[in-house]
């Protein structure tokens, strides 16, 4: 293999492994990538989520120092596109959000975000009557939201534009690549679990209704996981549950109607709103989230999966530090064929 021009595979087409291919290309200028996935855009779980950024005050790196820093680096990156015209074509959007408990005031703070965001507040008593009943509690913040359905199809046109390789395809051991490539990031998500045979790694599934509700401008958090969040095209994704250590991929139908019943409760006015369809996605929870390189079957390979509920805020963080990681690989291969 040629140490100029390395070979390097990204596994998953996510929102992981897509921001890890999108970043390396702007890392490495002229390098032969190639993203290897089984599923692609709405065949992923990224295309699940609501893609808030609104880390649970749980969400793990290996150090606090780490967790702190990849939260900020992917606010700071969503930021960036955001200021451009290409922010509605690749599914960003700012969003204002209530967040409410009957239980405490501690459950609606986020010392993961407090500092970073615009606006981070207790709400006023008025604005606890503003929709559902009997809030005791509450907090009111600004973030953004990036939807999967429209950044994946972005990125990709965008990493296929930069001369990036796509391939469809089940990938069952490193093994099999080590021929092919210099470097390989390992951004399958739960395939992890069976590709590193990682039993840290555990499914925590969630089910969501999509409802066309475009009247519904903000986001609105209340207690029992439950959450409505509008979308860039008027449609809000309401939701849900976390279920532990469950990899049922169907749709529940009592997890649905107990989701739209809590949903309908909070805001009645969905009542009156299309439910367009009920989605499952199983939510690849790992503490901590792993990024770390390892030498797998003489295969160099940097992992990043792990993300559990809140891969599509922390992508680009994750992915930077999985891309420094790599460079130092392949800086060192370099330097050993001198
Ligand atoms: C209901 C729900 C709501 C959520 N809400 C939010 C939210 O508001 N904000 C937020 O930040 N996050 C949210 N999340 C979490 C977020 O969806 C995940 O953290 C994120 O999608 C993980 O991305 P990923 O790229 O690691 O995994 P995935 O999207 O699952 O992608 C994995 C990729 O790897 C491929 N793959 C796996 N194994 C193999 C293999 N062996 N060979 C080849 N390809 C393979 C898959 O086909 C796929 O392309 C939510 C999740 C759910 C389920």
């Amino acid at each position: 293999m040629d140490s100029n021009n390395p070979k390097i595979a990204v596994i998953g087409a996510g929102v992981i492994g897509m921001t890890v291919g999108a970043m390396l290309q702007q890392e490495l200028r002229n390098t032969n990538i190639t993203v290897i996935a089984e599923g692609f855009k709405e065949d992923t779980v990224s295309c699940v989520a609501a893609g808030i950024f609104r880390p649970g005050t749980s969400f793990k790196g290996p150090t606090k120092e780490v967790t702190k820093k990849w939260i900020n680096e992917s606010w700071y990156y969503w930021q960036d596109i955001l200021k451009t015209p290409e922010a509605p074509l690749a599914g960003i959007m700012p969003v204002s959000s209530y967040i409410f408990s009957k239980e405490n005031y501690f459950i609606t703070r986020n010392h993961l975000i407090e500092d970073l965001v615009p606006i981070y507040r207790p709400v006023e008593k008025d604005e606890l009557k503003l929709c559902g009943e009997g809030w005791k509690y509450g907090s009111y913040f600004s973030t953004i939201k990036i939807g999967c359905d429209r950044y994946l199809p972005w990125v990709e046109k965008s990493f296929i534009e930069k001369g990036g390789k796509i391939e469809n395809g089940r990938i069952d051991s490193f093994a099999s690549l080590r021929s092919k490539y210099d470097l390989v990031f390992n951004c399958t998500g739960l395939g992890a679990k069976v590709l590193c045979n990682d039993h840290d790694l555990v499914s925590v599934r969630g089910q969501i209704a999509k409802a066309k509700a475009p009247w519904l401008k903000m986001a609105f958090y209340g207690d029992y996981d439950t959450y409505i969040i509008p979308g860039i095209d008027g449609v809000a994704t309401l939701g849900g549950v976390r279920q532990y250590d469950s990899y049922n991929k169907e749709v529940c139908k009592y997890d649905a109607a107990a989701i739209l019943e809590r949903c309908y409760d909070f805001i009645p006015s969905l009542r009156k709103a299309e439910i367009v369809a009920h989605r499952v996605g199983l939510r690849p929870h790992r503490m901590p989230v792993r990024v770390e390189p390892e030498v797998v079957d003489g295969v160099k390979v940097v992992h990043c999966y792990g993300h559990g509920g809140y891969g599509v805020m922390c992508a680009p963080g994750t992915a930077r530090d999985a891309i420094k990681m790599g460079v130092d690989i392949l800086r060192s291969n370099a330097r050993s064929k001198i």
